[in-house]
């Protein structure tokens, strides 16, 4: 009202001319608003980047080839929150995360990205959420996904740079098939205890298994099930997997060799790895992971008290349909597309294809019984 008594209207039409000031204040407004909003959006792109911008290992050139660059990781756990953390805040501009598990309680003690809140919740698509929270100008996806023969070439063509951060040895040696096989860069990486280790493997160079040749016998190494892990670790040894990774994405020359950091010594060395001619994978070109010979179709959970299951059939019907056979015999719901069964201390989640998590056992046997009993074969 103060508006409509004011300036030099005449009383008999005060509404319309006022009303036409109104609306060009309006317009006024708006256009300001706009002309703020995208001077600022440029400002806040250049301001974004800009510590990074002002280093000579990265620069405005540098930038630009992060902004075009395509990252896999593989695992969202405690090395795969912190990498993503790092990628995404890097601005590379396309950044995908593929894992297969739910977020549990003990998760949170190192895995940064996730909250109380969030348990129970695939943790690609909590981390998918986060990240973009952290930066809308890039592209990022969430893939709840069982990374194995299938599917794991499909997952990685078309990377810059492909991140290893699973949780065991029988997904780092199919990943090493599928990276050498199709010449993509990738950087293996883990994390146990109080020790970690990062490699850079690009084509040409020694792969994995140069270092490893076979496969380690189950409870051959430590695991964060058996001996813990300290929470500091993952993000210090995935600082160096996720540097070695930006090197690759600027076409800047990576560092040779295996890291092995032993943080409670305070201690980091690089051994010198040569490439070796009989080797499987890079030697002898035969990618036998590819080619599910050694594939496990029940696994232990590495850090969880769980066993999961890939059945060897996609799962007949769909999820309700189990989901409204299940309620008859105890708490079934359906959330964020990922069934939940409970029952008498029996805890499942069941995902689209069938692949099943069981929690509360380590015993592989228990939980195939237990499978066949809800899931089915
Ligand atoms: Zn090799």
């Amino acid at each position: 009202m103060a508006l409509a008594h004011q300036g030099s209207c005449s009383v008999s039409s005060p509404c319309q001319i006022n009303i036409f000031n109104v609306e060009s204040l309006c317009r006024l407004w708006v256009l300001k608003a706009i002309y703020t909003v995208s001077a600022y959006s440029a400002i806040v792109k250049e301001n974004r980047y800009s510590r990074q911008i002002l280093l000579p290992e990265i620069g405005s050139e540098g930038q630009k080839k992060l902004g075009k660059a395509r990252a896999v990781v593989i695992g969202c756990g405690a090395l795969g929150t912190h990498a993503l953390s790092f990628l995404v805040r890097a601005g590379v501009g396309q950044v995908v995360v593929i894992d297969r598990d739910i977020i549990d309680i003990s998760n949170l003690q190192r895995q940064a990205l996730f909250t109380e809140a969030d348990v129970g919740r695939p943790k690609a698509k909590v981390a998918e959420e986060r990240l973009r929270l952290v930066n809308s100008d890039i592209e990022i996806w969430g893939v709840v996904a069982d990374v194995n023969y299938t599917n794991v070439q499909k997952f990685v063509r078309g990377a810059s740079v492909v991140l290893d951060a699973t949780d065991n040895m029988d997904t780092r040696f199919l990943v090493n098939d599928a990276c050498v096989k199709n010449r993509i860069p990738w950087v293996y990486a883990g994390a146990v205890g109080v020790t970690g280790m990062v490699m850079a493997i690009v084509p040409g160079g020694p792969c994995m298994r140069c270092v490893f040749p076979q496969l380690p016998q189950p409870g051959e190494l430590p695991t964060c099930d058996t001996v813990g892990i300290i929470n500091t670790l993952p993000s210090a040894v995935a600082s160096i997997e996720t540097t070695e990774a930006f090197k690759i994405m600027l076409g800047k020359e990576h560092s040779n060799g295996l890291f092995v950091l032993d943080l409670w010594q305070g201690e980091l060395q690089r051994i010198k790895v040569k490439r070796n001619p009989e080797c499987e994978t890079c030697g002898k070109g035969d990618f036998e992971f590819l080619q599910a010979r050694k594939r496990k179709l029940v696994v232990s959970m590495c850090g969880r008290n769980a066993v999961q299951i890939v059945p060897t059939k996609e799962l007949k019907g769909d999820l309700k349909d189990l989901k409204d056979t299940l309620s008859r015999q105890g708490e079934a719901s359906i959330v964020d597309g990922v069934l939940k069964f409970k029952k008498r201390g029996v805890e499942l989640t069941v995902f689209p294809d069938g692949r099943t998590i069981i929690s509360g056992t380590t015993d592989l046997a228990k939980a195939k019984t237990i499978f066949s009993q809800y899931v089915g074969d």
